[in-house]
């Protein structure tokens, strides 16, 4: 039944392990110490990917990047930890289901790479001034910044609710406008690279950065603007620009506006595109002793404008006469594709949104095993296609997902009740009175055959998973670019989980209780909680059955009782 989850065009994440999952692998010593003593930015950037040293015995993890249309190694410092920065939301509504989907795949991305890089470092903006949260907070007679935080504590109570790990470092443009955001643009300005408006504004100004930087590199080489309206973002600035393709770096404040900075421009606030630019620049120069910025991610729909502007500042900005290579900025772009619902992007424009919480709270409350936000979880992971290409959203949709996750927890619930009666259970004429009577000793049963091959079968899958979403860059070479293959394969994943699932249950129903040995039934359960937890499903799932996770605080052996009475509960209401 679960044949329908394979989605042939879902893409496959295959990076480089030499010793397996969690296994240490080396890189060449002299590679290494000449990147070490590269700055974060360096001009001598190579595109890691291409070094044949790398091919060789690399530990590096292979991403689709979407600045040059390949699967490029992600290549951090062997000395520095990866640096990986996320546009944030806008904070001036709920969270919805196209947010969701995002950070979601971003976090399992996050989770996946954590086990190769020990020392991830994850940064997100959040925008807490902006044209429409100004336009809504007016709407709404309230504080702009009070709004926006309100906001953003919901998107955070949201993304907690889904299980989406908080990252490591935020930053705000309230906070970082005046000692950040304004030098960055002084500096475009004085690399001759944007001007000041008659109004005050000060705009990127796209044909001197082209014949500024010449060949070096080009406006729009992430996704070039597909028609001359893209170029407006607001009304009122085509007005005072020298070209339709330049965009505002600094816009002066409008009569009523309540939030503004001084500027050598006047007072005003920086425009959407510039505060990742220069805040990026900011938090580079905090950890550039220990980390380096190597990937940015977003949803698809900031491929242009945001981030084709983001890359022309960042290039502005560190432009210099006397280098004659092509700067290259941070060198991994990560995308991830469009909600729909009903054939439509599912946007707040549109107002054809679901809100996080209007998911959440249609959850089913009788069982304390139900998740709406694994399921959704899983359905991002292995149903909904690559996180790089659009997803359907449906209600069948999630309800098939809970489905494949009830066949997930009832294994564990089931597979932990059969081991705690298979250690308690005699037979009654074992049962002598002795010193020691037997029912108070272990009773040992010998692996046999089908002990064996339910193992290897476990195993299997086991590994299966582990190279869906891992997999070895060294059985591949260039001709693997072409055929488009390898990123996250959720999919099989997902399909791995369900056959160790499948696979016990048929052998623990086959061996009546206290008849097989448990080890292999054990490993099985231990097997499928670790990669329930790896790609970051919460205790819910991960947890379910497991005695220890009872929340009540009574002795061990009523402890385990209660244990014992609560698998017993849901197993019947699983089967109800
Ligand atoms: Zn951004």
């Amino acid at each position: 039944m679960h044949r329908s989850l394979v989605h042939p065009h879902v893409g496959q994440w295959r990076p480089s392990y030499a010793t397996g999952l969690f296994g240490v692998t080396t890189r060449s010593s002299s590679d290494s110490i000449a990147r070490r003593r590269r700055a974060w930015w360096s001009s001598t950037t190579k595109n890691c990917g291409s070094s044949s040293a790398e091919k060789a015995g690399a530990n590096n993890m292979v991403l689709y990047d979407s600045l040059s249309g390949q699967y490029k190694s992600i290549c951090p410092e062997k000395e520095k930890g990866l640096g990986w920065y996320t546009c944030g939301p806008t904070t001036y509504a709920p969270t919805h289901l196209g947010h969701a989907r995002t950070y979601v795949c971003l976090d399992i991305l996050r989770r996946v790479l954590r086990t190769n890089h020990k020392s991830l470092l994850w940064i997100m903006n959040i925008t807490d001034v902006d044209d429409k949260l100004l336009n809504r907070a007016k709407e709404l007679g309230t504080d702009p910044v009070a709004l926006a935080r309100h906001y953003e504590r919901e998107f955070w109570h949201d993304m907690e609710s889904l299980h989406v790990q908080r990252p490591d470092v935020v930053v705000r443009v309230t906070e970082s406008v005046t000692d950040t955001i304004v030098p960055y643009i002084e500096k475009i300005l004085n690399n001759g690279m944007a001007y000041v408006a008659q109004d005050q504004s000060v705009y990127f100004d796209v044909r001197a950065f082209e014949d500024r930087t010449q060949a070096r590199t080009r406006y729009g080489k992430l996704a070039p603007p597909q028609n001359s309206s893209d170029f407006f973002s607001s009304v009122g600035e085509e007005t005072t620009k020298r070209d339709a393709r330049d965009f505002v770096l600094w816009k002066p404040r409008k009569e009523g506006e309540s939030v503004s900075w001084d500027s050598p421009w006047g007072q005003g606030r920086p425009g959407w595109h510039i505060e990742c630019s220069a805040m990026i620049e900011s938090i580079a120069k905090q950890f550039q002793d220990t980390h380096e910025i190597r990937v940015h991610a977003g949803g698809v729909d900031l491929k242009f404008p945001h981030h084709t502007n983001e890359i022309a500042q960042a290039e502005a900005f560190h432009f210099s006469t006397t280098s004659e290579t092509t700067k290259e900025w941070i060198p991994h772009w990560v995308h991830t594709g469009h909600l729909n619902i009903q054939g439509r992007k599912m946007s707040k424009s549109l107002k054809n949104f679901i809100t996080v919480r209007e998911m959440l709270e249609s959850e089913d409350d009788s069982s304390s095993l139900s998740s709406s936000a694994d399921d959704f979880r899983l359905w991002c992971l292995g149903l909904s296609g690559s996180y790089r290409g659009p997803a359907t959203y449906s209600k069948e949709q999630i309800n098939q997902a809970q489905v494949l996750r009830e066949k997930l927890v009832q294994f564990l619930l089931e597979g932990e009740q059969w081991i705690t009666e298979s250690d308690e259970r005699v037979s009654s004429s074992d049962n002598k009175e002795t010193q020691f009577p037997l029912h108070e000793t272990l009773v040992p049963r010998k692996w046999v055959e089908k002990d064996y091959t339910f193992y290897r079968k476990v195993q299997d899958s086991s590994e299966k998973c582990h190279q869906a979403v891992m997999g070895f860059i060294s059985k591949h070479d260039g001709e693997d670019n072409q055929r488009g293959g390898f990123d996250l394969d959720g999919s099989t994943y997902v399909n791995e989980m369900i056959q160790i699932a499948e696979t016990a249950s048929a052998h623990i129903r086959s061996c009546p209780v206290g008849s097989a040995a448990v080890e292999p039934v054990r490993g099985a359960i231990v097997q499928l909680r670790q990669l329930l937890s790896l790609v970051g499903f919460s205790e819910k799932t991960t947890h379910a059955g497991e005695p220890s996770f009872e929340r009540n605080s009574m002795n061990h052996e009523s402890h385990i009782k209660g244990g014992e009475r609560a698998l017993v509960e849901e197993l019947v209401k699983f089967r109800s």
